[in-house]
């Protein structure tokens, strides 16, 4: 394969956003209705909020300003006292432990495998004692849902799902974000719908969206752009002026920048998995990188891929083969070895206690490799991606380096 004379592909750029937002902000620019509770009805959150949970298939959505609002909304919603326990996976952003912390509750971290999911007989043996868990589908890696969902079901122990980086991703066919109690997700830019900043929540559970929905800004009775169903407004009949108001919501903008981009959603998922699973295919071809298997049950949606290092025994090592893809032009992140890094768990130090040590995700951390790979990229590009990688990996631990 000769590569030399294609630049390195740029996985940082977004995909442009679909022209009909244009006319649509325009409109809302002329009009200076920017605010969601201003139209009597179907302003854009409104309706953004009814067509994702169409295309989810729930009952109820809230669109707020971030997954983490949505995270954090969740925890509030779910009614727990201050001081309770809440398990995640200690393989996951800052943001998410940070969510729990801004609850007043306080994070339990669990194991992590070497395939990023979380550790089952591990989530298990912590349970007990835990009042809710936040599911984190880290890089959009789904843990074993049937056998989290067997056990929090039969301790009775209410499941948010983090889905932010998991929209489009199956679960025997079942969307992730709809698994448990509430899912919640985020149009970052750096997810599948970018819309600089946003996020939203999902249930079919008409007192916690109620809860949700006072708690993130609707004030008065503007809850009523809600919905109409019975159950709904019973619920935000036995919520009113019980609840703080947060003002975390949407405003009409963002809606207009994420609506166009829902009926894009399918195929951003199907070509970043085409990409993934062929870059996935070229890595494993290697005996330095390995990209561990999807569960049996997930079918997923990623725009970017994470591998293995093997047998590179020294931190240095591994940091060699990160400058020697770098030198060809592509970025690696190693969790751990990155300064500062916010996904690796002994740089959350805000919260509060001693922070516990987790053997197994730290060793994984250490060695797990992320490299950006959005949808949008050609088989050029992946092929140069894919041969950066080998051929690092080959300048650090093959023939020639030992
Ligand atoms: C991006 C991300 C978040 C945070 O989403 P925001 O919308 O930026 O708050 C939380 N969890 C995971 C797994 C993420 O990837």
């Amino acid at each position: 394969m000769s590569l030399d004379h294609i630049p390195a592909p740029n996985v940082y750029d977004a995909e442009p956003i679909p022209a009909a937002a244009r006319a649509e902000i325009d409109r809302l620019l002329l009009s200076g209705d920017l605010f969601r509770y201003t139209a009597p009805s179907d302003a854009p959150v409104a309706l953004l909020e009814r067509e994702f949970a169409a295309l989810m298939g729930t009952k109820y959505a809230l669109a707020v300003s971030s997954c983490s609002a949505a995270l954090f909304l969740s925890l509030e919603a779910l009614g727990l006292p201050k001081g309770a326990k809440v398990m995640i996976p200690a393989f996951t952003f800052a943001a998410v432990p940070s969510s729990i912390v801004h609850a007043g509750m306080q994070p339990v971290l669990c194991e992590v495998g070497d395939n990023y999911r979380i550790d089952v007989a591990d989530f298990r043996a912590r349970l007990p004692g835990v009042d809710a868990v936040i599911i984190s589908h880290m890089r959009g890696h789904t843990s074993d849902m049937d056998a989290i969902m067997e056990a929090c079901d039969a301790a009775g122990v209410p499941v948010i799902e983090d889905a932010a980086h998991s929209l489009g991703t199956t679960w025997h066919g079942r969307k992730i974000g709809t698994i448990g109690k509430v899912g919640c997700f985020s149009f970052q830019s750096y997810k599948l719908v970018n819309a600089g900043e946003g996020g939203i929540l999902v249930t079919d559970d008409a007192d916690l969206v109620a809860r949700a929905v006072i708690m993130s800004g609707a004030y008065e009775h503007n809850w009523k752009k809600h919905g109409e169903d019975a159950d709904l407004a019973g619920a935000f009949g036995r919520w009113q002026n019980k609840l703080p108001l947060y003002n975390l919501r949407m405003q009409n903008l963002s809606a207009a920048v994420i609506r166009p981009q829902l009926p894009e959603v399918a195929r951003r998922v199907h070509d970043g998995r085409a990409n993934h699973d062929y870059v996935a295919g070229l890595l494993n071809a290697s005996p330095w990188l390995a990209v561990p298997d999807a569960l049996a049950a997930e079918d997923r949606a990623p725009d970017s891929i994470q591998f293995n290092l093997v047998g590179f025994e020294s931190d240095a090592k591994a940091r060699a083969f990160a400058d020697a893809a770098a030198a060809r032009g592509v970025k690696v992140q190693i969790f751990g070895l990155s300064t500062d890094n916010a996904r690796a768990f002994w740089n959350w130090q805000f919260i509060p206690g001693d922070l516990p040590e987790l053997t197994q995700t730290r060793a994984m951390l250490m060695r797990a490799c992320d490299v950006r790979l959005p949808a949008r990229l050609q088989k050029p590009d992946l092929d140069f991606i894919a041969q950066a990688l080998m051929d690092a990996a080959e300048e650090i631990k093959g023939a020639r380096a030992a």
